[in-house]
Order: C-alpha cells, then sequence, then structure tokens
C-alpha cells in the first residue's frame, strides 16, 4: 500500500465519518453546480480565464516587472523569494526589524506551503490565523484538510470541545453561530493586540501595482487595517494584467468555491495606508520550474478554488490529510512532484482518472491529463513501486486479450467477498453482478 493509501485508511475505516465527509464536500460541489448554472456564459467565462492565465504565463516575467513598478511607485517594498526559505527568512527578518512578536494572519495557502507559522514560532513570535476554518486547525495542531474550508474533516462537536480545552468555551457547545461568535470575540482580543498583519493574494494587477484579498469573514481587511506593517504574500502566478481581467476571475472564483456569486469581502489594495508599511513578498517556490514543463505548465493557471478536490471522488472518500501536502485533491496531485517526485510519487495515482476535476476547473485545467502523464514520467524514471509495475503489466496483458479478460473477471467476482483490501470491503456498492456487462446488454435489447 503506498502512503496516500495509508494515510487515506484512518477515515476509510471510519464507515459514518466517511460518508459524513463525502456528503460535506459534494454538498460544496453541488452548490458550485447550482451557481455555475445560473451564469448563461459560464463556458465562455472558463474559457476566458483559461486564455488570460495562459497569456499571462507567457510573458511572466514582464508583466511581475511591471507589476513591481507600480507596487513601488505606490508606496509598497517589493520583495523576492526563491523558495520557502527565502521566503520564511525575508518575512522574519521584516518582522525582527520592527520588533514585533504578535502577528496576525488571513488565510494563506503560499504560508502553508511554505510552513511560516513553525519557522516565526520558533523566532518567538506568536502568530495566530483569523480565519475561522484556519484558527480551528492551528488550535487542533493540524494541518488544514482542504484550501478553502480547512477544518471541514471536523465535526461541530469536535470543535466545540476543541474551543473548551483551548479558549474556554462552555462544555458541550455545538452550535455554529455560538462557536462562531466565541472565535470572534476570541480573536478581536488578538487582533487588537496585534503589530503586523500578513495577508495572501488571489490576484496581483500589473497595470496598477494593486493587489485583491478574498475573504468571507473579513478577516484580512481587519488584520491589516489595526497594526503598522502589512505584508503580502504572493505566489509569482498570482499576476493579472489589467483590472478588467479581474472581473473573469471574480466571477468565476467564488462560484468554483462555495457556490456564492461573490465572496463577502473583495478588497483591493493599493500601496500602504497612510503612515503603515507595506511589503509584498513574491515568492517562485518551485513555480518556475513548471513553467518551463510545457505538458504541465497550465497547472499554473490555478485559482486555487478547490473545485477538483469537492468532486474528486477520491478526496472526498480519502480526506485531505491522506495527500501529505498543503494542497491536496487533484491539482495537488498534480503540483506536488514537482517540489519532489521521489516523495510524492503516490500522488498522481489518488485518482480515478475520472476527468470530474477538469469538468468542474473554472481555468480549464487538464488536470487528469497531467496525472496521467506524471504516471507514465514516474514509470519511466523508476519511482513506481515494484508491485504497481508488475500489477500494472498484467492489467496490460489482460485488457489486451478477451478470454483473458473474462477469466480475470470469473476469479475477482468469485474472490471479492473474501479480499483483505478494506476499500473492497466497505463499498457501499451492490455485490458484482455474476453476469457480465454484455451479456446483461445483450438480454435487455442489445446487439452483439
Ligand atoms: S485546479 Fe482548477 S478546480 Fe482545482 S483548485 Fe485550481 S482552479 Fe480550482
Amino acid at each position: 500500500m503506498n502512503a496516500h493509501a495509508r494515510a487515506a485508511e484512518r477515515l476509510v475505516r471510519d464507515d459514518a465519518r466517511l460518508h459524513w465527509h463525502d456528503a460535506a464536500v459534494w454538498n460544496v460541489r453541488a452548490k458550485r453546480d447550482r451557481a455555475a448554472q445560473a451564469v448563461p456564459d459560464w463556458e465562455a467565462l472558463r474559457d476566458a480565464a483559461s486564455r488570460i492565465k495562459l497569456h499571462t504565463l507567457s510573458r511572466l516575467p514582464e508583466y511581475l516587472e511591471e507589476f513591481e513598478r507600480k507596487a513601488l511607485a505606490l508606496g509598497a517594498r517589493v520583495h523576492w523569494a526563491a523558495d520557502a526559505a527565502e521566503h520564511n527568512a525575508i518575512v522574519l527578518g521584516l518582522l525582527r526589524e520592527r520588533g514585533v512578536t504578535r502577528l496576525v494572519k488571513s488565510k494563506s495557502m503560499l504560508t502553508e506551503e511554505c510552513h511560516l507559522n513553525p519557522e516565526l514560532e520558533k523566532a518567538g513570535i506568536e502568530v495566530v490565523d483569523t480565519d475561522l476554518g484556519e484558527r480551528i486547525v492551528q488550535l487542533a495542531h493540524e494541518p488544514p484538510s482542504h484550501i478553502v474550508l480547512p477544518a471541514v474533516h471536523m465535526k461541530r462537536e469536535e470543535i466545540g470541545d476543541l474551543f473548551h480545552r483551548t479558549i474556554g468555551t462552555p462544555a458541550g457547545l455545538s452550535d455554529p453561530k455560538q462557536l462562531t461568535e466565541a472565535a470572534r470575540q476570541h480573536l478581536r482580543a488578538k487582533f487588537m493586540a496585534s503589530q503586523a498583519g500578513l495577508t495572501g493574494v488571489n490576484f496581483a494587477v500589473a497595470e496598477t501595482g494593486g493587489f485583491v484579498v478574498c475573504t468571507n469573514e473579513g478577516n484580512a481587511d481587519l488584520g491589516v487595517s489595526l497594526p503598522p506593517i502589512h505584508i503580502a504574500c504572493m505566489g509569482v502566478e498570482k499576476i493579472v494584467p489589467s483590472p478588467g481581467e479581474l472581473a473573469v476571475f471574480l466571477r468565476l472564483l467564488a462560484r468554483s468555491a462555495t457556490g456564492q456569486p461573490i465572496t463577502t469581502y473583495t478588497s483591493h489594495f493599493h500601496g500602504p495606508r497612510p503612515g503603515a508599511r507595506m511589503h509584498i513578498v513574491i515568492v517562485d517556490h518551485g513555480r518556475s520550474r513548471i513553467l518551463a514543463r510545457e505538458e504541465y505548465r497550465s497547472a499554473l493557471k490555478c485559482i486555487r478554488c478547490a473545485a477538483c478536490m469537492n468532486t474528486c471522488p477520491v478526496y472526498r472518500r480519502s480526506g485531505g490529510h491522506s495527500y501529505g501536502v498543503t494542497v491536496p485533491g487533484p491539482i495537488g496531485s498534480v503540483l506536488a512532484p514537482h517540489i519532489d517526485a521521489k516523495k510524492h510519487a503516490d500522488l498522481p495515482f489518488a485518482s480515478s482518472l475520472c476527468g470530474s476535476c477538469s469538468d468542474v476547473c473554472p481555468v480549464r485545467i487538464d488536470l487528469h491529463h497531467q496525472l496521467l502523464t506524471w504516471r507514465g514520467e514516474l514509470a519511466a524514471r523508476g519511482l513506481v513501486p515494484l508491485h504497481k509495475r508488475v500489477v500494472s503489466r498484467i492489467s496490460r496483458w489482460v485488457l489486451a486479450r478477451t478470454w483473458a479478460y473474462r477469466v480475470m473477471g470469473k476469479l475477482v467476482r468469485m474472490f471479492a467477498p473474501y479480499l483483505p483490501n478494506p476499500w473492497t470491503r466497505q463499498r457501499d456498492l451492490p455485490p458484482m453482478p455474476r453476469e457480465s456487462f454484455r451479456a446483461q446488454w445483450r438480454r435487455r435489447g442489445g446487439q452483439g
């Protein structure tokens, strides 16, 4: 069993939790479908978004340099980080320079990817994640399991217990409104005491030097409105040429992520507010490597909406933690091997290749094709375990011979109930039919 399958076992063995998680995430996918169907030009928007991203990626250095010039002119300071270590050192240096010991952060998958929090905490800085889901997983000492809904793996009763242990709410509280109110009171004190605020960047606009941060809780705005320093961390791929293109992405992002027409707060930042400082850290961390690989380049179009994981049958039934990376699901399985192909060689196999991820992706990333391409590449590089290679060879041989396929089908039907694999035992599918598909089809009136 590979690392992903082993890590997924915890959720797979807990049948009730597995179904609950599957249904919770699928519910978000269903909301996305309703929101998308309500926009008549949805498919045209997806085409436009894909084209804008491909165009921007083809001129990435020029647009990034233009963004830097305009951001500097607005009074921001711009820093460039080649990798996670440089990113963390820059942020730590900026905080140390101003004697900051208390930082509030809004949701930023990039800082999760760079493991910023532990680095700052090691240096004696208190880091408080202010997005509710992020704060929940931070209090639980867990990584997020989803990029939009970081605590989607936790039930409200578990959050109630966690809040009781960590922030002193009454025991047994599980009403979402009361829990949210308790978190709001707890976070308000952190906002008031903060000395610096850090945000991610959803979109940076080359033509203006400004950037946009989307949240549903207003925590990014509060986090950077009170303290005198705003640090914004962005991956190089977050750039769009001009404000006109923003409209396309803002219409797609919230609908694809949560089924909302737009995020509750879509905040535009143009330079520091009077008397404050703004630092923008532009981070590569492996993105140039992806840009250089034509077959995977389009993965950089990703706007981190999470629609691909919400629809993915493997993500929904294995949970985000099983991937062992910050960005799980289909897009995470495409991105992670670029960072460390050996370590993450199992992830491109954590997919049914059904193509549902590509179907919902608002920027039309060919996710399932890229997963398949990775499988071939990993096999060619000798990074696929021997048992998987043997099974693949046998499958290829069997699938090429009708008689062998029939014999194998009979054997599988005969032995399926005795297989030791928990996936097979706990499937909620009806028992396999004794009759082949072709025989059923003929019996129902199909042609031979
Ligand atoms: S790959 Fe597409 S669907 Fe998945 S998170 Fe990125 S933009 Fe969203």
